[in-house]
């Protein structure tokens, strides 16, 4: 560090926060020092036995929102099942959110199932090598492009996610809120000066593994940091104040109703509709909890619904789960059909308990399969 960094600090504004770093620090020495401690130090991930762009961009897509822990499975099993894009693309939607399932967050199967029929229509089945080309993908965005780019084709593309947005913030001191736009822009500005021309893949690897690693969230090792003397939250002693964020969301709670309809060995299924949560994916029928009595409002709603006349039980399970910003309180109940076929062309269906295992279903979905002889 060329100067007191305090001062320098306290007398610039946001936008001159970055220059005032690298006026400050030397990018070469903080570069080595980084690539010296991810050598010893990187994890070994299955997306990181090759740079194949697929798998890289399956891994990210996936790490969007989940663990590290969680994805590595789901992206084995993933890859086994559809281990090429054209594999991908010729694959029908069930089967994706089929693997998926658990995951969360179903909007990135579905964006990842159109990316790969996009490659295969309009880049004949060569993956998209840089930036731009990437960010014409569904659910590409800045982040994932410049991952893609800069690991599997070692473009000199800046990266900025969770982790990286917390290291930079603390590395520069930021005191702003980093969900803010204005504060976005530094961090990408600070991430374009930053990344090499060259190896940036490995560079960008080792800052993300850096920020999950040492610079964690809520007890940074800074001991451990090799680029703590770079670090003006450590100079001042702000590391765990920093990074400042506004909630996302307040949370909000809900309750929902769900009916186990039988018919011999067969469950009443829905196909959630594109503008419902789980679109793409099976459910058992499901509704806000009713007002009043909740047994004869389900019995007459699933009634307008299907066609079904039935014949409810009392409430046979309850759960509790989160969704996005819900915290769902879900009453299951069980029921049988005395009369009445399902109406044509609606989302319901009997399904055999044993095919219930090849759907894809909600969360929720799934945890009421898993109990099914409560209802039976
Ligand atoms: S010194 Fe501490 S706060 Fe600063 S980058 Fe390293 S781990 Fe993060």
């Amino acid at each position: 560090m060329k100067k007191s960094r305090k001062i320098a600090i306290s007398t610039v504004n946001d936008e001159q926060i970055v220059e005032a770093w690298f006026d400050q620090n030397s990018k070469q020495s903080f570069r080595q020092s980084l690539l010296k401690w991810f050598r010893v130090h990187r994890r070994e991930m299955p997306w990181r036995e090759s740079r194949d762009p697929y798998r890289v961009w399956v891994s990210e897509i996936m790490l969007q929102q989940t663990q590290v822990a969680t994805v590595i499975d789901y992206f084995r099993r993933f890859i086994r099942q559809f281990p090429t894009v054209q594999r991908l693309a010729t694959a029908d939607e069930q089967s994706v959110l089929r693997q998926w399932e658990g995951l969360g967050y179903y909007r990135r199967a579905r964006q990842l199932h159109a990316a790969a029929k996009m490659i295969v229509a309009e880049f004949e089945g060569t993956f998209p090598a840089t930036v731009d080309e990437l960010l014409r993908l569904p659910g590409v965005g800045r982040y994932t492009a410049g991952a893609i780019a800069s690991i599997a084709f070692d473009e000199s593309a800046p990266i900025l996610e969770g982790n990286t947005v917390r290291l930079f913030a603390r590395l520069m001191g930021l005191t702003e809120d980093v969900r803010v736009s204005k504060t976005q822009k530094i961090l990408w500005r600070f991430s374009e000066r930053l990344v090499p021309a060259k190896g940036a893949g490995e560079f960008n690897q080792a800052l993300m593994e850096l920020g999950s690693l040492v610079c964690r969230d809520r007890d940074p090792n800074c001991r451990a940091c090799p680029v703590a003397r770079s670090c003006v939250a450590l100079s001042l002693g702000t590391q765990r104040e920093i990074p400042v964020a506004s909630p996302k969301f307040e949370y909000e709670s809900i309750r929902e109703a769900a009916v186990v309809l039988r018919r011999g060995k067969n469950v009443l299924m829905r196909l959630c509709q594109p503008s419902e949560r789980w679109a793409g994916l099976w459910d058992f029928p499901r509704y806000p909890f009713p007002h009043g009595d909740p047994v004869s409002n389900l019995t007459r709603l699933i009634k307008k619904d299907s066609g079904l006349d039935l014949e409810l039980d009392e409430e046979r399970l309850s759960l509790r789960h989160a969704v996005t910003r819900f915290r769902i309180e879900l009453k299951c109940y069980g029921g049988r059909v005395r009369s009445g076929r399902l109406k044509r062309n609606s989302a319901f269906q009997w399904v055999s308990l044993h095919d219930i295992d090849e759907l894809p279903l909600s969360a929720t979905g799934r945890k009421i399969a898993r109990s099914i002889s409560a209802f039976f």
